[in-house]
């Protein structure tokens, strides 16, 4: 989005901030590319969100952070300690973290880093639920980060909403533990009985008015417009769709964003790297919004 970089976060409302980590991946990787792709696509967007009027550069000081440095990619739990290290600096500066992906995995230490105390709400855009319990022997990869938050304290089953869950499974009730815990789990096809505007509304009404993270898996999109992600599933979002989704949540205590999972070596347009771009600039439209709300504070 051509913001400036900065190592200075004493001036900084809005960071963007990537996380080129995908090693909490199950099947084909990449994801650790998708901060400079998005870098790269992100050039095409402009100033001044077309519908809103929301002008994101003129509400907040909006920077690149860079990326998160991770020391031991080959070491999973001390990698995510890294990553949560860097969250706790940026909630600890004030800052509101805007986040490029990485993999999913990365949700977990982001939340660790940000909640601070608090059960965050939680709006999850994604084809998968995410709270698988622990595989290959280990807790920590892209299919279980919510469960692992849950279990930590750092969301609230309760103000949590997946949207757009779809796609053949595992194993039976692969996703139970969302439901068991109270989390509103809404599959694709639901979106489309209910209409958007009420899945919005449902949403809304459940995070409420307390803080709250979105966290937009790109694989959520149908692989039509966004084949470049590592566990694509037919059947899911338009781009547009997503846009108005996120639209949608304008006015919710919004304290942090991300896009994962996009995924370049499997991209070779650049489409879904800059749908993925495109979706970071309406999530920003949003952020600054509540952010200018709460006179700026994070
Ligand atoms: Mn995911
Ligand atoms: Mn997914």
């Amino acid at each position: 989005m051509r913001a400036p970089f900065t190592e200075d976060w004493s001036a900084v409302d809005i960071g963007l901030i990537g996380v080129p980590f995908d090693a909490g991946t199950t099947y084909r990787p990449g994801a650790r590319f998708g901060p400079r792709e998005m870098r790269n696509q992100s050039t095409f967007l402009n100033r001044i969100h077309h519908r809103s009027n929301i002008a994101p550069f003129d509400l907040c000081r909006i920077a690149d952070l860079g990326d998160v440095w991770v020391e031991t990619p080959f070491h999973l739990e001390l990698a995510i300690n890294h990553i949560a290290a860097f969250y706790k600096r940026i909630s600890a500066s004030g800052i509101t973290p805007l986040t490029a992906g990485g993999d999913h995995s990365i949700a977990l230490p982001i939340l660790r880093g940000i909640a601070a105390g608090r059960k965050l709400g939680l709006l999850h855009i994604d084809a998968h639920a995410d709270t698988s319990p622990g595989r290959w022997g280990s807790n920590y990869y892209h299919g279980g980060p919510f469960r692992m938050a849950v279990e930590e304290g750092l969301i609230d089953p309760m103000r949590t909403v997946q949207i757009g869950i779809r796609g053949s499974l595992p194993i039976p009730d692969l996703w139970k533990y969302s439901t068991d815990v109270g989390m509103r789990f809404i599959e694709i096809e639901d979106c489309h009985d209910m209409g958007w505007p009420n899945v919005i509304a449902e949403a809304r009404r459940i995070v409420g008015d307390e803080p709250t993270y979105i966290s937009f898996d790109i694989d959520s999109l149908d692989p039509a417009f966004a084949p470049g992600t590592g566990t694509p599933e037919v059947g899911g979002l338009t781009p547009i769709e997503a846009q108005m989704l996120i639209r949608g949540f304008r006015g919710l205590n919004l304290v942090g964003a991300d896009v994962v999972e996009v995924s370049p070596p499997f991209d070779p347009t650049g489409t879904t790297a800059l749908v993925g771009a495109t979706i970071m600039f309406e999530l920003l439209c949003v952020l600054a919004d509540a952010r200018a709300a709460r006179g700026n504070r994070a």
